[in-house]
């Protein structure tokens, strides 16, 4: 198994241009640093607007988190429905899931708009509980979806093997409107779609340092009246709302392709994407390549400071499935890769438009493809000053001043490692804010 993100593989076939490094001092009208899901949404809502346009990445388009990522596109995040109906209450629970069904959707209308080739699978979620706890895990989350009046499926023990080829879980949850993607080729393929709206983009060109309306890379600068940071890994020189952001960290690796008969044994019903309830969950899906993607990781990577490449992790996590999943016992697996997600105490984003600099907006700590995708659009749609935005329903969440359990200040005492992970355990299975 050799340390490669697979999505950088599957870009052997692509025809679109690498862009070159900013290498001028530029003007525009807006700004966009950092090509994500989150910048790459906000660039798409200025497309016709008239104005002029500047993305950055210091990588390539979709080249940090964004294409590193398992591609699954399902309003579920690291809050389940019913972690968000306890802590938000009902009216809560529909806005925040509304944030990231509203992500999918702008993604998947995005896909099918623009014909990007980018593997879009439809694909049924799959929560798989394992042990009482996990059948606890279901039928929470059962009773949170019916509280909610969205539908779903759920399956007993013993009506599992009819959705997944084993006989080890206690218990499952199936619900639709989720979807597979090849993340890279998504914000590769958005790529070409902006430039063709006439957005400047930048790869290789990393913003080092800010001054009022003016940021600097490497090589050039660009000056403009309003600027929209959607960063990751933010650095402290660069913006005090570093601080703000955490990270989990989590491994994937790719399989050879399987043969039919071996997808009907794993999937008698089809391809599904699927999670499961142990404390760092193993998650896996079929890619439209019929090879099987499977992510997880341990305790003691989750929260490491930097990336960690411990094919040992991988290992641990593909043993695991295969002695869960007896088809895919000799089943191969040819390439990994780990990433960290940048997340906040309490695994809602931060959108904020900085009091210091009112031209600046930031978006940090997205957890999830639809969740960027719906921030960054959500801030353009700012900047454009649309009145259809309901920004005082969406500040309540995203405002960088609500309420967390461990205020910043005591990090100082505890550490950042600590405060994170008490602050990321209450808001997961303790937090009430309302009702
Ligand atoms: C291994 C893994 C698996 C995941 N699986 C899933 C999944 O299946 N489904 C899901 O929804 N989510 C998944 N996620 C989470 C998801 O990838 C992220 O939440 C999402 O991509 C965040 O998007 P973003 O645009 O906010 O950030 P990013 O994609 O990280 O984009 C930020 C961009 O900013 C650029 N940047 C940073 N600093 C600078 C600078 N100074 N100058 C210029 N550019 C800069 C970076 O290069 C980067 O391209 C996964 C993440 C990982 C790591």
């Amino acid at each position: 198994m050799i340390l490669q993100d697979w999505w950088f593989t599957t870009l052997l076939g692509m025809t679109g241009p690498i862009r070159p490094p900013l290498r001028d001092n530029i003007k525009a009208d807006v700004l966009i640093v950092g090509a994500g899901a989150a910048g790459v949404a906000a660039a798409h809502r200025f497309v016709g607007s008239g104005k002029k346009v500047v993305l950055l990445d210091r990588n390539i388009c979709g080249g940090s988190s964004t294409g590193k990522s398992a591609g699954f596109l399902t309003p579920d995040s690291e809050l389940e429905l019913s972690q968000l109906l306890r802590k938000y209450g009902t009216q809560g629970a529909k806005d925040l899931w509304g944030v990231s069904a509203k992500g999918v959707d702008i993604m998947v209308d995005n896909i099918k708009r623009h014909k990007l080739e980018c593997d879009l699978q439809v694909q049924d979620c799959l929560f798989l509980g394992k042990g009482a706890g996990g059948w606890k895990d279901v039928q929470d989350e059962v009773n949170a979806r019916e509280k909610i009046g969205y539908s779903s499926t759920v399956y007993k023990e013993s009506e599992v093997p009819s959705v997944i080829g084993s006989n080890v879980y206690s218990g499952a949850i199936r619900y639709t409107g989720t979807y597979g993607v090849d993340p890279l080729l998504y914000a590769q393929g958005m790529k070409q779609v902006l430039l063709d709206g006439g957005i400047e983009i930048y790869e290789s060109s990393e913003v080092i340092s800010w001054e009022g309306h003016t940021v600097n890379t490497h090589l050039g600068s660009v000056t403009a009246d309003k600027i929209i940071f959607c960063i990751d890994k933010p650095k402290p020189d660069l913006t005090k709302y570093y601080e703000t952001v955490y990270h989990a960290q989590t491994f994937l690796s790719i399989s050879e392709p399987l043969g039919d008969n071996d997808i009907a044994k794993l999937f008698p019903q089809g391809p599904l994407q699927c999670w499961d309830s142990d404390l760092v969950y193993t998650y896996f899906r079929l890619t439209g390549t019929k090879r099987l993607l499977v992510g997880g990781g341990d305790l003691m990577t989750t929260y490491a400071k930097n990336d960690t490449t411990m094919p040992r992790v991988m290992d641990k996590v593909i043993r695991g499935l295969k002695e869960k999943i007896p088809s895919i016992r000799n089943l191969g697996f040819t390439q990994y890769w780990q990433g960290r997600i940048d997340m906040t105490r309490d695994l809602i984003p931060t959108v904020l438009v900085d009091p210091e600099h009112p031209w600046t907006h930031f978006v940090l700590g997205c957890v999830g493809l639809p969740w960027a995708t719906f921030c960054g659009d959500f801030a353009a749609r700012n900047v454009l000053d649309d009145k259809e935005l309901d920004n005082e329903k969406y500040y309540q969440y995203f405002s960088p001043n609500r309420k967390f359990m461990i205020p910043l200040w005591l990090e100082g005492i505890l550490g950042k490692k600590i405060v994170f992970t008490v602050n990321n355990a209450w808001a997961k299975y303790r937090q009430k804010n309302a009702e």
